[in-house]
């Protein structure tokens, strides 16, 4: 069987007779003229359908006049002009059919508006909200514009594992893996041996996909992989979680500025499809949840992306009016506070801050003559800070084995990521991106736990 989307049926192209719509029950207004007006949402699209319920229809006084937010219901009939505003169309329906009830009395989302704090309590209906249609809808055009964007690009997908051994990032945020039944062996008295926790190997829960992503991109050439990662943050921020998605591609032959000038192509695509595709979505961030956005973020998708080196941005933030609960000085990592002040005051807009310390980053990145920075690059954006991270990595195997030598890591861990040094090794650079962080940049949403379906924080694994 087929119906119409709800999006479809709102366009004027689509006035004309027996159409059926599916969806859920917003709100039910009954007319004096014995009448009622019931407008349907099924997530195709942020606005509903105003479905005319006439008093002739079999139903109307046992069924209809019952209907309330939430119920599902089927809806057969005709799209005519609406004579309402802010709308095209509308339907003459001949036929309502109830699928599923929902109890106006214990029904959460009732015409109140609640907080977005309470509505995680309801993570499995608020994706019936407008909000969280909208950030949906909006990741999705992300998600998709990621793909389009890489394989343009002439980039591969890769998946890379979730369960892995390496800590890539060397900050000790790794969730362990076990299979052992680590309540019978605390029943029994013995010493755990976590060495044993994967069939008898050490594991985790990846926090990044780059070291097997260079692995593929010094054999393809170009790869990008997208999947969850996982960071036991044991803090409660507001662009924190424990689980998220990243985006991150891995270019051979790349260098630092084609690194750079890759992540700019690529924000800026997803920003113009974001305008372009999800353009009821995105007005509704503008009136709603933070205004001006959408001006905000066309300009942002023409004009060029500022480029600051770290070590200038140290000496902006240290002249700086603003008072700061972490101090700068060289060689200090920059906090949330201090990648405000530069989008948002000095600059704002989007910056991409390069050439870090190498005290403050991993032992991947491609140290710089100077011995001191490595070619990093961060993207920082108004309203949220860092959204990417990326560098050219270390291809020479002397500096890089003095560098995981000094980082205190065991060699032998990492045998085969230094074996691509050793074969044929070659120039490349990488990112990642954070799905969430961009999702809140595009939205305006102000809490990293409302982008996601499901968002998982210390204490919070339920849904
Ligand atoms: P931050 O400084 O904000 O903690 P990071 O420098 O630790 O981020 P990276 O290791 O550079 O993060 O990870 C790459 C990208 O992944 C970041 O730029 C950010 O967009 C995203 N990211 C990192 N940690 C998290 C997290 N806990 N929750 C959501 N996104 C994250
Ligand atoms: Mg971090
Ligand atoms: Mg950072
Ligand atoms: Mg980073």
């Amino acid at each position: 069987s087929t119906w119409t989307s709800v999006a479809e049926a709102r366009k004027e192209s689509a006035i004309g007779p027996d159409v059926e719509i599916r969806g859920w029950v917003r709100t039910r207004r009954d007319s004096k003229g014995g009448f009622s007006f019931i407008e349907v949402n099924d997530g195709s699209c942020f606005g509903s359908l105003q479905v005319v319920a006439p008093g002739e229809l079999s139903n109307y006084e046992s069924e209809i006049k019952r209907l309330g937010a939430g119920c599902s219901i089927v809806a057969i009939g005709r799209l005519a002009a609406s004579p309402a505003k802010g709308q095209a169309t509308e339907m003459q329906a001949d036929e309502i059919r109830v699928l599923g009830w929902a109890d106006g009395e214990t029904y959460p989302l009732q015409k109140k508006r609640h907080s977005f704090e309470k509505l995680r309590e309801w993570a499995h209906l608020r994706p019936r909200t407008n909000t969280f249609g909208a950030v949906m809808r909006v990741r999705d055009s992300i998600s998709r514009s990621t793909h389009d964007f890489f394989h343009d690009e002439g980039f591969f997908y890769l998946n890379t594992p979730i369960i892995t051994a390496s800590d890539c990032e060397g900050a000790g945020e790794m969730f362990r893996v076990t299979t052992l039944d680590l309540d019978r062996l605390a029943a029994s008295g013995k010493p755990v041996n976590h060495e044993l926790d994967f069939f008898h190997r050490p594991a985790y829960l990846t926090v990044s996909g780059q070291l097997n992503a260079e692995t593929y991109a010094t054999a393809l050439g170009r790869v990008y992989t997208f999947g969850p990662t996982f960071r036991a943050e044991n803090s409660n921020t507001s662009r924190h979680l424990a689980e998220f998605w990243m985006v991150e591609p891995e270019a051979a032959f790349f260098d630092l500025s084609d690194n750079m000038a890759l992540a700019e192509r690529y924000l800026k695509r997803l920003l113009r499809d974001c305008l372009d595709r999800c353009d009821e979505d995105m007005q509704f961030f503008n009136q709603r949840i933070q205004p001006g956005i959408l001006d905000q973020l066309t300009a942002v998708a023409e004009a060029p992306f500022r480029h600051m080196t770290y070590t200038d941005a140290i000496d902006v933030l240290e002249k700086a009016d603003a008072k700061f609960e972490y101090p700068v000085s060289w060689g200090v990592d920059l906090q949330a506070e201090h990648e405000r002040y530069l989008t948002e005051k000095y600059v704002d807009g989007p910056v991409i801050l390069t050439d870090y310390p190498s005290t403050i980053k991993p032992f991947y990145m491609r140290l710089s003559d100077d011995e001191k920075t490595v070619a990093a690059m961060d993207v920082l954006v108004p309203g949220v800070g860092e959204i990417i991270g990326g560098s050219q990595r270390e291809e020479r195997l002397d500096v890089l084995t003095r560098r995981m030598d000094q980082a205190g890591l065991n060699q032998d861990d990492y045998w085969w990521y230094i074996d691509l040094r050793r074969y044929g090794t070659v120039p490349h650079a990488g990112f990642g991106l954070g799905l969430e962080r961009v999702v809140q940049y595009v939205s305006g949403m102000a809490n990293i736990r409302d982008v996601i379906p499901f968002p998982r924080t210390p204490g919070n694994a339920e849904f």
